[in-house]
């Protein structure tokens, strides 16, 4: 991301993705401007936090005509790099790692997994979804201009790992293990455990269910 990215709010710098995937939809669909109301209901955003973020992007929509689709576009793509791919390492290609390997992060944005590494020597020196897997121990020798990495090893491998991921070079990493790693103030960690994600979706079910709209 760019330096513009700075004055804008954290929480707001997180939807970005999702505006830009859907914004991106539309225009690919040809439609040259769209309503914050349109926006909010395929992002699920309510507009006014929408109108918010788009007040941080100099785009005000106007009354009645919504917001230019090719101008939220050019924003998002400058902001969020769109035009340069951003490399990726993939450790450790147990289930998860494999579906992700499989997994096209182009069609979305403009990220590439492009190596994958293991211990296992059975899965080193394949090739799985286009990418070749290499050998953990030679981590460091491939990690050059690689900003960010996925962590999908066993938990107790994660802090380990992230060591020496950081000592690569990584700035930013995202840990699908459960375990909460530790890493210097400069570098940059998203977590996502995907159980703790789905028993709070079941808990919320349970506790605090969504009330249909009248009418529909
Ligand atoms: P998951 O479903 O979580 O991907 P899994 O059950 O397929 O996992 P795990 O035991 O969680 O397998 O291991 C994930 C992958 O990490 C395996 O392919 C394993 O060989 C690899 N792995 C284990 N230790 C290391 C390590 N130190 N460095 C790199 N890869 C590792």
């Amino acid at each position: 991301m760019n330096n513009e990215q700075n004055k804008i709010p954290q929480a707001t710098a997180k939807r970005l993705p999702l505006y830009y995937r859907f914004i991106n939809n539309l225009h690919h669909q040809g439609k040259l401007r769209v309503s914050s109301k349109e926006l909010s209901d395929a992002v699920k955003v309510d507009s006014a936090t929408i109108r918010r973020d788009f007040s941080y992007f100099g785009a005000l929509g106007k009354k009645g005509y919504g917001y230019n689709v090719e101008y939220l576009l050019s924003f998002f793509r400058k902001t969020l790099d769109q035009d340069e791919v951003t490399k990726v390492a993939l450790i450790g290609v147990g289930n998860l790692g494999t579906a992700f390997l499989h997994y096209n992060f182009m069609k979305n944005n403009n990220t590439k997994i492009e190596m994958a590494f293991d211990a296992d020597p059975n899965k080193v020196g394949s090739e799985i979804g286009g990418v070749p897997v290499y050998h953990v121990d030679d981590l460091e020798d491939y990690l050059q201009n690689t900003a960010v990495a996925i962590l999908t090893v066993p938990s107790t491998e994660a802090q380990g790992i992230t060591e020496r991921l950081v000592e690569a070079g990584v700035s930013g990493i995202l840990n699908f293990t459960p375990a909460r790693i530790t890493v210097p103030d400069h570098i940059r960690v998203h977590h996502i455990d995907l159980s703790v994600e789905l028993q709070s979706l079941v808990y919320f079910l349970k506790h605090y269910p969504l009330e249909e709209e009248e009418g529909e």
